[in-house]
C-alpha cells in the first residue's frame, strides 16, 4: 500500500500526534529521494526499531552549493512511493518549500570543526544547509530515532554532533552503506554517469579497499594515499578532491590508523562527484 505523501506540517504533526498519544514510538528517515536500496535499508533499520515510519523526501537547496547540480538532481517521486509501499512506512513527507523555508526565513545553523574539512571544505556552506533542514526535520517529525547512512559519513558525524549540542531529543542511528555488485556504494548520483563512467566508477571503491589493506600492512596514509590517486587518475578520474585517512569521532587527519579511523574519498568522473568511505 502507497502510504499518504503529506506536503503540510499540520498535516504531519496531526498524524504524529495521534501516534504519540497512543505511545507509539516514531522514526524518521531523511532522504532527497530517487530512493534506491541504500535508502531502503534505513527504511527496513526503521520499521524494526520503531512503531511508526517516517520517509521524508525534500531536495533541500540550502545544500547545493553549484545551482546546476540542483537543477540535475534526480526527482522521482512517484517511482519513490512505489519503492515504498513494500515497506512499513506511515508516512511520506515531501513538504512544500515554503514549509521549510517560510517567507523570511533567516536561521541558519552552522557547526565549526567538523564542517570545515573534506566535503565541507569543497563544498561551502552545504553542511549549514544540511544542518538546518535536519533540525527542521527532526522539530517537525518529533522523531525518536532517525536514521543516516555511513555512506555520507561526515554527514552522520554532523548531524550526531548537531542533535547533543542542540539537546535535540532524538537519537541518531548510522547505518552501513550498502553497494552494488561491482562495490561501488549505491548514490542517487549515480544515475547521472553515462555507461562509460559507470565501469569506471567502481574503481572508487577498491582504491578504497587496497589503501585500507596497505595500512593495515604498516604504511602511511600519506604515501599510499599519493600512489592511489594516481590510480585513481589512470582509472579514467578527472579529479580527486580528497583521500584522507581520519579518526572516527573528530574527523582529525591521520597518518596512521591507531585510532578507530575511517578513509573517506572525494573524487570527479566524467562531470558527476562521487564520495565514498570505508572503516579501517
Ligand atoms: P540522500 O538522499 O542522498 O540525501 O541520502 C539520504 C540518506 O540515505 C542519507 O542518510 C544517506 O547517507 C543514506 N544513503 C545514501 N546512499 C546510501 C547507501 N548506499 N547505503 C546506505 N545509506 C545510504
Amino acid at each position: 500500500m502507497i502510504a499518504p505523501i503529506l506536503r503540510q506540517k499540520s498535516a504531519l504533526r496531526a498524524a504524529v500526534k495521534a501516534w504519540k498519544q497512543a505511545g507509539e514510538t516514531v522514526a524518521v528517515v531523511p532522504t532527497m529521494g530517487a530512493l534506491h536500496q541504500g535508502h531502503l535499508s534505513l527504511v527496513r533499520a526503521a520499521e524494526t526499531q520503531c512503531d511508526r515510519v517516517i520517509v521524508t523526501i525534500f531536495v533541500n537547496p540550502k545544500q547545493f552549493n553549484n545551482p546546476e547540480d540542483l537543477e540535475n538532481y534526480p526527482r522521482t517521486e512517484e517511482d519513490d512511493a512505489q519503492k515504498l509501499s513494500h515497506h512499513r512506512v506511515d508516512a511520506i513527507y515531501c513538504p512544500d518549500p515554503d514549509q521549510i523555508y517560510p517567507d523570511g526565513f533567516c536561521t541558519n545553523i552552522s557547526i565549526s570543526g567538523l564542517t570545515e574539512v573534506l566535503c565541507g571544505a569543497h563544498r561551502p556552506g552545504h553542511f549549514d544547509g544540511v544542518a538546518t533542514v535536519v533540525t527542521k526535520l527532526f522539530t517537525q517529525t518529533l522523531a525518536d530515532k532517525a536514521f543516516f547512512g555511513e555512506k555520507d559519513f561526515q554527514q552522520l558525524q554532523v548531524v550526531k554532533r548537531l542533535a547533543a549540542d542542540l539537546d535535540l531529543p532524538v537519537e541518531v542511528v548510522g547505518c552501513p552503506t550498502i553497494r552494488e555488485e561491482d562495490g561501488l556504494a549505491m548514490s542517487s548520483r549515480n544515475l547521472l554517469l553515462s555507461d562509460r563512467a559507470r565501469i569506471k566508477a567502481p574503481a572508487l571503491h577498491e582504491a578504497l579497499e587496497d589503501m585500507a589493506d596497505g595500512l593495515r600492512n604498516g604504511g602511511t596514509a600519506e604515501e599510499l594515499g599519493a600512489i592511489a590517486r594516481k590510480r585513481l587518475i589512470a582509472a579514467g578520474f578527472n579529479e580527486v578532491e580528497y583521500l584522507d585517512l581520519r579518526a572516527c569521532d573528530d574527523l582529525s587527519l591521520l597518518n596512521k590508523p591507531d585510532r578507530d579511523a575511517r578513509l573517506l574519498v572525494a573524487a570527479w568522473l566524467a562531470g558527476v562527484r562521487l564520495i565514498d568511505n570505508i572503516g579501517v
